[in-house]
């Protein structure tokens, strides 16, 4: 993936995410919140955060964001990113807790905007509807 800022320009965006090679990503900020009664152990201070765009991150100057409680963010992030179903937990879960059992803080990932992307800006892998068959049903029930 090469390194984009996207564009959060409406004119861009026609609504489906798949006009051309375009496609969009929600921008994600991740604040730090306090659970009542617990104590927050870490070098995250409530209200501490970082914000998403693409692939980069973005801390407010001069606040340090540490990197165990990052770290078990990372996998959920990208998913956080994209289009989900109304039913799946990605879409209405947001609060992650610290990875520091002792600790009580949270994580939360709120969906803060849209960015439209080219697929041809951000890989070098060309485009081809084929490549990525679409399921044909639902799926099983679990
Ligand atoms: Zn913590």
């Amino acid at each position: 993936m090469v390194a984009k800022n996207g564009s959060t320009d409406p004119q861009e965006d026609h609504g489906d995410g798949d006009a051309g090679d375009r496609f969009w990503l929600y921008d994600l900020r991740v604040e730090v919140v306090s659970v009542p009664g617990r104590e927050m152990v870490c070098n995250h201070p409530e209200g501490s955060y970082f914000e998403l765009r693409g692939e980069n991150l973005h801390l407010p100057p001069g606040q340090p964001f540490p990197i165990y409680p990052l770290a078990a963010l990372l996998p959920l992030l990208p998913a956080k990113q994209r289009s989900t179903h109304a039913n799946d937990w990605m879409t209405t879960d947001m609060d992650i807790a610290c990875p520091d059992p002792h600790c009580g803080a949270l994580f939360r990932i709120r969906r803060t905007g849209r960015r439209v992307f080219r697929h041809s800006e951000v890989t070098a892998v060309p485009l081809t509807r084929s490549s990525t068959p679409e399921p044909s049903g639902e799926g099983e029930e679990p």
